[in-house]
């Protein structure tokens, strides 16, 4: 498992403005180092523990990014210094991250989750509850939100996870192209992980997260 010529692989199947977000949950640090030393920056972790010691032990150039589901109670560990939360899929969770922000004089980036999968098990705010959230951000000045992410089902069926992306891409251009207040920008799309990559890709991504491309398999006790 070579992870600079794994990062290189990836890199050559997206276009140069798509941002790689090199997933590292339950990777050890030095395999994290390996990256960094072939010159990648920018990590994704799920689990705020793992990303608070992380962050301390590595480089404070890295740029991380919390991509997993995160509970109210855990948002002040991250705020200070991360680089951009991508699930957020409450309110009650964005107006913790707002007032903790508000501690530190920090406007936090972040993502809205879209719920776009047929599972029931996802995380996610419907389109509609979007559409309707976008004009109340103004309550919350506190974050900042760069865009939305989605993860699509996980099926075989490329037509299905194509069409997800193709709506969340719809919805992510339909918010851009109307009335936005001054803390939404609608610059990020993130979606697409190592099996429907070059889906996402397709579909307008902006922001791809990938681990198991790049790391190998993770450790199956720990998913
Ligand atoms: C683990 C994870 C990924 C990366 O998954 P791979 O299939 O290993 O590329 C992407 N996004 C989220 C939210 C994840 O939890």
């Amino acid at each position: 498992m070579n992870i600079y010529n794994n990062i290189n692989y990836v890199r050559q199947n997206l276009p140069a403005q798509c941002t790689l977000i090199a997933v590292s949950k339950t990777q050890p640090l030095e395999r994290i180092r390996e990256a960094y030393e072939a010159g990648h920056r920018v990590f994704g972790e799920n689990k705020v523990q793992e990303l608070v010691t992380k962050y301390e032990a590595l480089p404070r150039d890295i740029q991380w990014h919390m991509i997993g589901h995160l509970q109210t109670n855990k948002v002040r560990y991250i705020v200070p210094f991360v680089h951009l939360i991508h699930g957020v899929d409450t309110e009650k969770l964005l107006a913790e991250i707002n007032r903790q922000g508000a501690k530190i004089q920090r406007k936090v980036p972040c993502l809205l989750q879209v719920f776009i999968a047929r599972e029931e098990t996802k995380f996610g705010f419907s389109p509609d509850e979007i559409l309707a959230l976008i004009p109340a951000m103004e309550k919350y000045p506190n974050v900042r939100i760069m865009g939305l992410m989605g993860m699509a089902t996980f099926t075989g069926d490329h037509a299905q996870i194509q069409r997800e992306f193709a709506g969340l891409k719809a919805l992510f251009d339909n918010i851009k192209s109307g009335e936005l207040p001054p803390n939404v920008e609608m610059k990020e799309l993130s979606m697409g992980m190592s099996g429907d990559y070059a889906l996402a890709v397709a579909e307008g991504s902006t922001m791809v997260r990938i681990g198991t491309a790049i790391f190998g398999n993770r450790n199956l006790s720990q998913p």
